[in-house]
């Protein structure tokens, strides 16, 4: 063999064992099901009208399948793979007419049983952008090849679920980590995690905000956003609010993230606005923290900023949770009246878990009641918390609220929560969040209405 063809197997099985340790790491192989992957692959099936969809993570052997849609897949043999196209090819791999490959045909085992007459697959890949799996759509109908527009939609379907397993990474990485020290971690992405870095952070321009649809839940229109924060490191990929929010609350650093992540919703809505004018009826939700809720001076920014950017209070929401109201109960009445007449709706977020007393729903001139998604996730599983449920939205109802259920995972939850009359909705079911350019092609479907993720055979009603 001559050498340099030796040195090119030598830097393959290296890059190959670099990527199963990186695989290997992530403790995503033979784990169980989870919400975030199927409402992946449904997303997925929904928008490109797939027969089915896989989601796959390949070791040595085998392509194990995290999520399927459609028909039920687990286990692939790895060798003459889809993976191994996209692996070879180091990103997508789109097929829009089999019947003009039969060589790709043949050696495919989920082509052979799937008999698809297209698919398209891209790679899912770690932050060090090593290809630790796929996600491909199948479809029954030779299809156009992809629009850019589509094959983003499905990259940006594959990067969720890239930072999706990076959680998965992080998580095993603290509880390893917690059990070594006995100690619990109160900032579980590592010790690396500092002041400064958080600083750097927001100076670079490295947070996004992204976007989850509300929505009606008889309709299924979209009827609002709520933007969730972000943060896009060079090396470690998407970092999630709940692994720096804490420090940058104790370090004040809130304050001007905070300050970021308004001004950015308020230029995202006069976006969509320019796009559309009939998205001027989209309210947008921006999460604030106790801090920046008790900063004086807050309605003066919020009224600043709509005159700044020119649109109308209605499309601006701003969720609180009730324990940073409770410090001060007095002041943070007088402000949240402030901010009502100015129009903006106030939202009090994760309902159930704080006081939730009766009291303050009084008090509080809040519009909407936000129930917190522990008590959807156990909704099905019990009569408490079903009753919790029941409650909550009947307490609403009198008092001339509107409820927005969180955390909406399952068929039988949306359908147990129609029953119930909760008029607002929003999870993993119907979408998860999504950055701004993904929101943009939701919000294009026709009538902004979403497709039935319950088929005919659950009544709703
Ligand atoms: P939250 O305001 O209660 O946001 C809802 C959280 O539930 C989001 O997590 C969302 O991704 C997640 N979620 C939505 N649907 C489902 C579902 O069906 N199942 C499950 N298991 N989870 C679902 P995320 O984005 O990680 O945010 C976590 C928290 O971080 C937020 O909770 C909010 O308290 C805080 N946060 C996010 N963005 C900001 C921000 O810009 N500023 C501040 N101060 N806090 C933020
Ligand atoms: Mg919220
Ligand atoms: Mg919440």
């Amino acid at each position: 063999m001559p050498h340099a063809e030796l040195e090119t197997d030598q830097g393959n099985s290296d890059r190959e064992n670099a990527r199963l340790r990186a695989l290997a790491s992530t403790g995503i192989l033979d784990t169980e099901p989870e919400p975030i992957f199927d409402a992946i692959t449904r997303l997925a099936a929904q928008y490109f009208r797939a027969d089915t969809v896989l989601l796959g993570f390949a070791d040595e052997s085998r392509v194990w399948i995290k999520s399927y849609w459609g028909e039920p897949v687990r286990e692939l043999p790895r060798k003459g793979s889809i993976f191994e196209m996209v692996l070879a090819q180091g990103g997508p791999v789109v097929v829009p007419d089999l019947s003009l490959r039969p060589e790709i045909r043949e050696r495919d085992l989920p082509l052979r049983r799937l008999n698809p007459a297209s698919f398209a697959s891209v790679p899912v890949c770690s932050p060090d952008r090593r290809i630790l799996g796929m996600l491909t759509v199948f479809a029954r109908q030779p299809r156009r090849t992809m629009t850019l527009d589509e094959l983003r939609m499905l990259e940006s379907l594959a990067d969720m679920a890239a930072e999706q397993v990076e959680l998965h990474r992080l998580r095993r990485h603290c509880r390893c980590h917690a059990s070594r020290s006995q100690r619990p971690r109160k900032n579980p992405p590592g010790g690396w995690l500092r002041e400064p870095e958080l600083r750097r952070a927001l100076d670079q321009g490295q947070f996004v905000l992204y976007y989850q649809p509300e929505i009606d839940l008889v309709t299924r229109r979209i009827a609002g956003l709520e933007a969730l924060i972000r943060w896009v490191h060079p090396e470690r990929g998407v970092i999630a609010p709940m692994d720096f929010i804490p420090l940058a609350e104790q370090s004040g650093l809130i304050l001007p993230i905070g300050d970021w992540g308004l001004a950015e919703a308020c230029a995202q809505i006069q976006r969509w606005r320019a796009e559309d004018p009939r998205h001027g009826s989209l309210r947008v939700c921006v999460n604030l923290s106790a801090l920046q809720f008790s900063r004086e001076g807050l309605t003066d920014h919020i009224g600043a900023l709509l005159r700044q950017t020119g649109i109308s209070s209605r499309q601006l929401g701003l969720e609180m949770t009730e324990s940073s109201l409770t410090p001060d109960p007095d002041t943070a009445s007088e402000v949240l009246g402030a901010l009502r007449r100015l129009g903006v709706s106030l939202l009090m977020d994760d309902f159930g878990t704080g006081y939730s007393s009766l009291h303050h729903l009084h008090a509080f001139p809040f519009d909407i009641l936000k129930i917190d998604r522990s008590f959807v996730g156990r909704m099905a599983q019990g009569d408490q918390p079903l009753q919790i449920v029941r409650t909550i939205i009947e307490l609403a109802r009198v008092l001339g609220m509107d409820v927005v259920a969180e955390g909406i995972e399952t068929r039988e939850q949306y359908a147990l929560l129609r029953k119930l009359g909760c008029r607002l909705g929003q999870g993993f079911l119907f979408a998860p969040p999504l950055p701004a350019e993904r929101m943009t092609e939701l919000l294009r479907l026709p009538g902004r209405v979403l497709p039935d993720p319950a088929p005919s055979e659950l009544p709703c009603d």
